[in-house]
């Protein structure tokens, strides 16, 4: 079954991506890695908006205790401070982006949005995103909705032709899920800039 509720679960985008020497690091990468080490293996989420130039926490946001282990991202509260800045989270069982991630990224106008675990750190960006996604959290709700309906079909087909063999461990088959999810949205999506990062 598509579980809309599961946590599908980003990084290190601070270089240009072209070939060249490497920048330095600048203060909100430096911030990232401190932060991103010091919760690396945290049992509950904990997020983090941390200023795009001068790399100072915004804002720390944790998981309520009672409902499960996702952070909830206010529109109103925590957008404002998001827009043009950077997020970062951990996601303590290693999934990838869940579709709420994605929407709460796209709807807040974030730079970057971040999610780490212990085994790797990945990163969503948006590069001319259609229909004034950015920054509309109505619409890229809406676009998400969209997405997942899609990407669900598509998976329920996959799974019924035997192209794809979801885990039978409950955890794994989150974590195949939320990987598949991403695959997907990205393939259908080239605007959306994806980075995964697996740690040695
Ligand atoms: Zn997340």
């Amino acid at each position: 079954m598509w579980d809309a509720s599961q946590d599908w679960s980003v990084v290190d985008g601070v270089g240009s991506g072209r070939e060249g020497p490497r920048i330095a690091p600048n203060a909100s990468s430096v911030a990232l890695s401190n932060i991103e080490s010091r919760f690396l293996n945290a049992r509950r989420e904990v997020g983090f908006v941390v200023d795009g130039q001068t790399g100072r926490i915004l804002a720390v946001r944790r998981a309520q205790l009672g409902n499960g282990t996702e952070i909830r991202l206010s529109a109103h509260r925590d957008y404002p401070l998001m827009r043009n800045n950077i997020f970062t989270h951990n996601h303590p069982l290693g999934g990838n982006f869940s579709p709420g991630d994605v929407a709460s990224a796209l709807g807040s106008g974030v730079a970057e949005f971040r999610a780490f675990s212990a085994t790797r750190t990945l990163s969503i960006r948006f590069e001319t995103p259609p229909d004034k996604l950015l920054g509309s959290p109505e619409r890229a709700v809406l676009f998400m909705d969209a997405e997942k309906a899609a990407i669900g079909a598509r998976y329920r087909s996959d799974v019924s032709t035997g192209s794809i063999v979801p885990p039978a461990d409950p955890i794994a088959k989150k974590v195949f899920l939320s990987d598949y999810f991403m695959d997907q949205l990205v393939a259908r999506n080239s605007w959306i800039k994806y980075i995964s990062t697996p740690h040695n």
